[in-house]
């Protein structure tokens, strides 16, 4: 399942229900479930990864807009030769180095 919190003090949602809210830097909040829906912005393909990742290159990296009005980054399991914006997606699962993947709906 893909979380998000919900700040306490602003009420604004990000992802990361561990960390601070990238708003307003406060430590309080909630960890609310996210629909795990998602459209595609833009994506690219890394070719030339940075060292820890670069035995996975090629490999997608995907722009989703959430309809809980969140934008994240997330690797795509697709061929992006398939790929078009506003395509829908859907939450794949998260990696714990990784963080977010997700697959074509
Ligand atoms: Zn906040």
């Amino acid at each position: 399942m893909l979380q998000g919190r919900r700040c306490a003090e602003c009420d604004k949602l990000s992802l990361d229900a561990g960390r601070p809210c990238p708003f307003c830097g406060s430590q309080g909040g909630s960890a609310v479930a996210l629909s795990g829906r998602g459209r595609l912005v833009s994506w690219t393909v890394i070719r030339v990864a940075p060292g820890r990742y670069a035995a996975e290159a090629p490999y997608t990296v995907g722009l989703l807009e959430l309809p809980e009005g969140l934008r994240l980054t997330a690797r795509l399991e697709a061929d992006p030769e398939q790929l078009s914006a506003g395509q829908a997606l859907t939450f794949a699962s998260l990696d714990p180095a990784r963080g977010p993947i997700f697959r074509p709906a």
